[in-house]
């Protein structure tokens, strides 16, 4: 998985393309990613222990790692991601467009 959690990213397939959030969640089995305000659904749900608010309610579902790009920290471009290995042996990613490390 390249993404992480509080990354930045692009959606750029589907109903939200053209939507920028931020990674709230990482689904690794799924390959997907949940993406502050982007597919946002209604759901209709009675009140339980957990949410005492009965209705109808939204909320976002995740989405496939693939539909979204990530919006590089320094170029601000949704970029391709590469991985380096740095100088202590540690794992980077970095921006195919600047070379920049992403942290
Ligand atoms: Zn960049």
């Amino acid at each position: 998985m390249r993404l992480r959690n509080n990354d930045n990213v692009l959606v750029i397939k589907g109903r939200d393309r053209g939507k920028q959030g931020r990674i709230q969640r990482v689904v690794r089995k799924d390959g997907r990613v949940l993406v502050e305000g982007v597919n946002m659904v209604k759901r209709h749900s009675k009140p339980t222990a957990n949410v005492r608010q009965g209705g109808i309610i939204q909320k976002e579902l995740p989405i496939q790692v693939s539909n979204v790009m990530l919006v590089c920290t320094h170029c601000n471009q949704p970029v391709r991601i590469s991985f380096k290995v740095l100088a202590d042996g540690t794992k980077a990613r970095t921006c195919q467009r600047c070379e920049e490390v992403i942290e």
